[in-house]
């Protein structure tokens, strides 16, 4: 699986861009609330300059008036200014002069007679001969005339902007009167208009410096202040429109200004402080991830090996069984190989377990490299190990066997040595022998079981019948204790021959089981269950004493016994040994004990003293199956041993072609150097007896020369061997002797 988290690879893809988005949405909201805060203050500081500058304006006109109709409706005035202009009065006595301008600022002072004639003119205090057209325009005539509306002959002032070029000026007009004793007059009697202007600026405004209101000043045209405020103002309607304009501050955007840097500053740190966040989020989502992923992958690696083997990275038990079980539900025909090694646990005993781990793993990739791809190989067991062949995917299932038993034979090249060992195969196949995965396991373990017993390095087919008599092993285990309490088992005697001249020299005693219902039992049939559950001491036991016992009488011949693994190990051999002697009688030098390598490899120091023990009681030591074990050398020299016993494979492949003949001739050699003597073992055919005799091997036994016979045969066996001898002095006749009687 890739489940590896990817907390870092969320937070980098998301979470940032998400937190940042969000710091960017943060800062605009902020920028945007102080936009609107600095327009309300704008908008705010624009009106209260409007009020400002209109209540000013208003002002103006106000005192405008005032002094307009405190000037026109003067009695003096009338009497002086209105039908004839009495210059002396008005401008040289300075009731109508230059302090207008001096004291009241106004500007232009204009007498205009009822036809519109200018009949007194004064421009900045001094007296002027411009007419009032000349300076504001003809259109000063309709603001008179609207004077001359409003008032009816009174001196109600009327307020217009007029323009002299392009300088404002705040006009006022007023009909001359007799002050508050006029006498209202019809709207189209001729009247005299006193017309007051004053420049219309900022000054006059009184908008100073201190007012916060910069570029006062009037402007013209629909179009005026077009940048800042404005505030329509009246003119003649002849005239276009025009407006007081200023500039506003604008502490808006003062604030604006002020603000922006720290905030700035503050999104800034905000950043870098987010950044900084994230990154040691980051790094920790890291962290955590990676800690996360290696539970993850110690799960997966957990999981890897709670479905595979350690020593061999095959697929284990489990996943076979998994596997099988998936096979045959899906209903294919499976075929179930149980592979188990031979001769393995000496060499895991003798090298110890890292060398052991080797094998195996060799042992592994050799048989991977054999089956098919698609088959299944798994490691079951210390020494076992399944193949699950899809049958129609895979090679005739016997080929296969023998490739994989050919496989395995071939020696195994460590750095210091070379090991050999074999391979028994036992076949299963489904559905037919089984439908169940387990079940078919153990079919394929029971056939492989009886390939060991059919001589190691075969394969066998599953039959019922093996079923059968696994089923009876407990029934057989119960039986063999109570055999021995009932004396069921006995010896029988094989005879050893000379090989020259074939004359008789001892027996081996080889063990027997008269089952009151099974019949006369070989120890094949219950040897195994009776090392597993230890009857063998017992059994051990009493073929020592008892093969003592029947052999003392017979002078000059010797008894072989067979000694197994666990009575080497019970520690009470000695015991059992000297007291068989002591109570038989026989000299110990006639009692010659088998022992295989095998239980030499197991614990060789403690197998060295028993042996020496042993010689010391002066009995004699024989190597059985010399060749199937282990065929060390180095045992060989260790051990005291008398004899070598050449396996019955060897001696069967003698007249074969190939190596058979070699081989025997080596091991002789080898015997010879060491000063052992050798006994041929198994001897069928008299072509085998002739080769061995021609090799020099001081003894053979076998079927050929002697089967094995029960104990109360004995005396005839030897009566018959002296006559055969006697009769023929020729080793040839004598055996030709034997072979024809
Ligand atoms: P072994 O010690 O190698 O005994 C020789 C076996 O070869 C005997 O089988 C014998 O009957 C058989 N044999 C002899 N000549 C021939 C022949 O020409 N051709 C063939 N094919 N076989 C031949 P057996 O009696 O079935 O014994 C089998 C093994 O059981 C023995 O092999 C020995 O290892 C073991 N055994 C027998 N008796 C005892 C015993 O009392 N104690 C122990 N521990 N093991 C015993
Ligand atoms: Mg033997
Ligand atoms: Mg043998």
């Amino acid at each position: 699986m890739d489940r590896s988290l990817e907390l870092s690879r969320w937070l980098a893809r998301r979470a940032v861009p998400a937190i940042t988005g969000l710091i960017i949405v943060a800062n605009l909201f902020m920028v945007g609330v102080l936009i609107l805060a600095a327009r309300d203050q704008n908008a705010f500081s624009a009106h209260l300059t409007t009020s400002f500058v209109r209540e000013r304006y208003d002002a103006l006109n106000t005192r405008m008036r005032e002094i307009s109709k405190d000037y026109a409706g003067w009695e003096a005035a009338y009497a002086n200014l209105n039908d004839a202009v009495n210059t002396q009065w008005a401008f040289e006595e300075g009731n109508f002069g230059s302090t207008l301008a001096s004291d009241l600022g106004i500007k232009y002072v204009f007498v205009l007679s009822p036809e519109d004639k200018t009949t007194y003119a004064i421009i900045d205090g001094a007296l002027s001969t411009e007419t009032a057209d000349e300076a504001l325009g003809p259109v000063v005539r309709d603001l008179a005339n609207e004077a001359r509306r409003a008032g009816k002959g009174q001196t109600i002032p009327v307020t217009a902007t007029l323009f002299d070029g392009d300088t404002p000026i705040l006009a006022v007009a007023s009909v001359l009167s007799t002050g508050d004793n006029a006498e209202e007059q019809p709207a189209d009697t001729p009247m005299t208009v006193v017309i007051f202007g004053r420049p219309l600026t900022a000054e006059a405004l009184g908008a100073t410096h201190e007012t916060d209101i910069s570029g006062l000043r009037v402007e013209r045209g629909a179009e005026a202040g077009a940048t800042g405020e404005r505030l329509p103002i009246a003119t003649m309607p002849a005239s276009p429109p025009a407006f007081l304009v200023w500039e506003p501050p604008h502490p808006g955007t003062r604030l604006i200004w002020l603000m922006l840097p720290w905030i700035i500053l503050a999104a800034a740190a905000l950043g870098v402080l987010t950044a900084l966040v994230l990154r040691h989020a980051l790094s920790s989502a890291k962290v955590i991830e990676d800690k996360i992923n290696e539970v993850g992958a110690a799960r997966d690696a957990a999981r890897h090996m709670s479905y595979h083997d350690a020593v061999t990275g095959l697929p284990n038990r489990a996943q076979a069984i998994e596997h099988l079980t998936r096979l045959l539900k899906d209903g294919e025909h499976v075929a179930a190989l149980f592979l188990d090694l031979d001769r393995f646990k000496p060499v895991n005993d003798a090298f110890g377990h890292t060398v052991g781990d080797l094998v195996l793993a060799e042992v592994g990739q050799r048989v991977r490299g054999i089956v098919p791809e698609s088959a299944l190989v798994a490691r079951i067991g210390g020494d076992e190990f399944l193949v699950l062949l899809q049958k129609e995917a895979a090679p005739p299932v016997e080929e296969l066997c023998e490739r994989l038993i050919g496989g395995i034979r071939e020696p195994i090249e460590l750095e210091a040595c070379e090991l050999h060992i074999g391979l028994s195969i036992g076949i299963a196949c489904g559905p037919e022998d089984a439908d169940e995965a387990l079940e078919l396991i153990r079919r394929s373990d029971l056939a492989m079981f009886q390939a060991k017993r059919a001589g190691r390095s075969t394969y066998v087919r599953f039959t019922p019948a093996m079923n059968e008599r696994i089923r009876e092993r407990p029934e057989l285990e119960r039986d063999l204790w109570r055999g021995i309490e009932a004396g069921e088992f006995e010896l029988h005697y094989q005879p050893r021959f000379e090989c020259r001249s074939l004359r008789l020299v001892g027996f081996e005693a080889l063990l027997r089981w008269n089952h009151p219902v099974r019949g006369l039992m070989q120890p094949g049939d219950f040897l195994e269950l009776a090392e597993e559950t230890g009857v063998i001491r017992n059994l051990g036991a009493f073929a020592v004493t008892s093969a003592c016992r029947t052999m003392a009488p017979y002078e000059d011949l010797s008894v072989s016994v067979n000694i197994s693994p666990s009575q080497l190990r019970s520690g009470r051999l000695i015991e059992i040994v000297s007291g068989a002697l002591a109570a038989s009688g026989l000299e110990p030098c006639r009692l010659e004990l088998e022992l295989t390598e095998t239980m030499l490899i197991e614990d060789s120091s403690v197998a060295a003293t028993l042996l020496d023990q042993l010689k010391a009681l002066g009995v004699r030591l024989a190597l059985d199956d010399f060749g199937t074990g282990y065929s060390a050398l180095g045992y060989l020299r260790r051990f005291p041993f008398d004899r070598l016993k050449i396996d019955q494979h060897f001696v069967a492949d003698l007249g074969a072609a190939g190596k058979g003949r070699a081989i025997v001739q080596a091991i002789i050699g080898l015997a010879r150097a060491l000063k052992l003597s050798v006994t041929a073992e198994g001897v069928e055919t008299a072509e085998q007896l002739m080769l061995l005799q021609a090799d020099q091997c001081d003894e053979a036994q076998g079927f050929l020369l002697g089967r094995p016979v029960p104990a109360d045969r004995i005396p005839a066996l030897i009566r018959d061997a002296r006559d055969t001898v006697e009769r023929r002095d020729h080793p040839d006749a004598a055996l030709r002797s034997r072979i024809e009687g």
